[in-house]
C-alpha cells in the first residue's frame, strides 16, 4: 500500500503522569505514515482524490493540544483512532509519538511509542427465527451503519433457510454482512451481543429459536480459538445457510486455515453436507 509520511511534527502538549508534565507541557514529535491509496491522486494531479498532509498535521497538533493523557500509549492509541475516523481514505496508520524531554535523570537521546492502527474486514454471520424476522437482521444493519467504529461495506440477500442443529422451530432468515472496523475482534463480538440484546435476544438452549444471533465469520486472516470466540467460526464450513450469503458478497475471500475460498467451501457443502437454503433462494 502507498504511504504519505509525515517525520518528527513539534506538538507542545501536556501529556505526562507528573503534575509538572500536565501542568507546563513539553515538546512532542509526532511521526505518522498513513497507508492509503495515491495513484489515483499521482495520475491526475488531483489532491481532491489524496489526502492533505497539512490538513493532517493540523488535526494532529490540534488533537494533541486538545486532550491530556497521563501516557503517550493512550495519546497514540486516540489519536490513531480520531485520525481514521477523520481522514476516510487513511486505511491505516503507523503512528510514532516521542517525548525526548521524558523526565527520566539519565542521559538519553528520545523514548517513543508506536503503533499500527487500520480498518480491518470483518465478516458476519447473521440469522433470526422470532418475530419479524427480516427487520431484526435490518435493525442489526442499521445498528452497524450508526456505529462510526464500522463501515458496512456489503450485505447479502436474506436467504430463508430451515433450523439447524436439531431443534424443532420456525425457518430462519439468514444472511451475511461485510464491515471495515476499528474494533478488535473480542470487541467486535461484545459490541454484537449488544446488538442482539438490543432485539430482545435470549439464550436459552444452544441453537434454540432466536430473534437475533450475529456471528463472527473471519476476521481479516486471523486465526484463534479462545473460549470465548473462535475465528473462522467453528462450524461454518458445515453451514449452508451461512455460506450462500457469504459467497454473494465474498465468493473469493479465503478460509485463512484451510486455504479454501467461500466458494469451493460452499460447492463441498452443496456436494456431501446438509442442506438448509430453501430453493426459492436458488
Ligand atoms: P453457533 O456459534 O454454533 O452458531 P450460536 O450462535 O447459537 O451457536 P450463541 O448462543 O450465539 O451461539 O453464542 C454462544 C457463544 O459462542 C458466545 O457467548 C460467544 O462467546 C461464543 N463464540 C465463539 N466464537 C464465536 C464467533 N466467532 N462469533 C460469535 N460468538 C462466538
Ligand atoms: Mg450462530
Ligand atoms: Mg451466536
Amino acid at each position: 500500500m502507498d504511504e504519505i509520511i509525515i517525520k518528527d511534527l513539534q506538538v507542545y502538549a501536556h501529556h505526562g503522569v507528573y503534575q509538572q508534565e500536565t501542568e507546563k507541557g513539553q515538546n512532542f514529535l509526532v511521526s505518522a505514515a498513513l497507508e492509503t491509496d495515491i495513484r489515483a491522486a499521482g495520475m491526475t494531479d488531483d489532491l481532491g482524490l489524496s489526502t492533505n498532509y497539512g490538513v493532517v498535521c493540523r488535526f494532529l497538533s490540534a488533537f494533541l493540544t486538545e486532550h491530556t493523557f497521563k501516557l503517550i500509549e493512550t495519546a497514540a492509541e486516540r489519536t490513531a483512532e480520531a485520525l481514521l475516523l477523520q481522514f476516510p481514505r487513511v486505511k491505516a496508520v503507523v503512528l510514532e509519538i516521542q517525548k525526548p524531554e521524558a523526565p527520566i535523570p539519565l542521559p538519553f537521546g528520545t523514548v517513543s511509542v508506536k503503533i499500527r492502527r487500520g480498518w480491518q474486514r470483518a465478516y458476519i454471520a447473521c440469522g433470526s427465527n422470532i418475530g419479524d424476522r427480516k427487520a431484526h437482521l435490518e435493525a442489526a444493519v442499521a445498528a452497524l451503519r450508526e456505529d462510526r467504529q464500522c463501515r458496512v461495506q456489503r450485505v447479502s440477500d436474506w436467504m430463508e433457510t430451515t433450523p439447524y442443529g436439531g431443534v424443532a422451530q420456525a425457518n430462519y432468515f439468514n444472511g451475511a454482512i461485510a464491515i471495515d472496523t476499528l474494533y478488535p475482534p473480542e470487541v467486535l463480538l461484545s459490541r454484537l451481543q449488544e446488538i442482539e440484546r438490543a432485539e430482545a435476544r435470549e439464550r436459552k438452549e444452544r441453537w434454540g429459536p432466536r430473534t437475533l444471533d450475529l456471528d463472527i465469520l473471519l476476521y481479516e486472516d486471523v486465526v484463534m480459538e479462545e473460549e470465548k470466540l473462535t475465528i473462522p467460526h467453528r462450524d461454518m464450513i458445515n453451514r449452508d445457510f451461512v455460506l450462500k450469503p457469504l459467497a454473494q458478497i465474498a465468493p473469493y475471500e479465503k478460509h485463512p486455515v484451510l486455504g479454501k475460498s467461500v466458494l469451493e467451501l460452499l460447492d463441498e457443502v452443496k456436494m456431501d453436507g446438509e442442506k438448509h437454503v430453501l430453493s426459492n433462494n436458488e
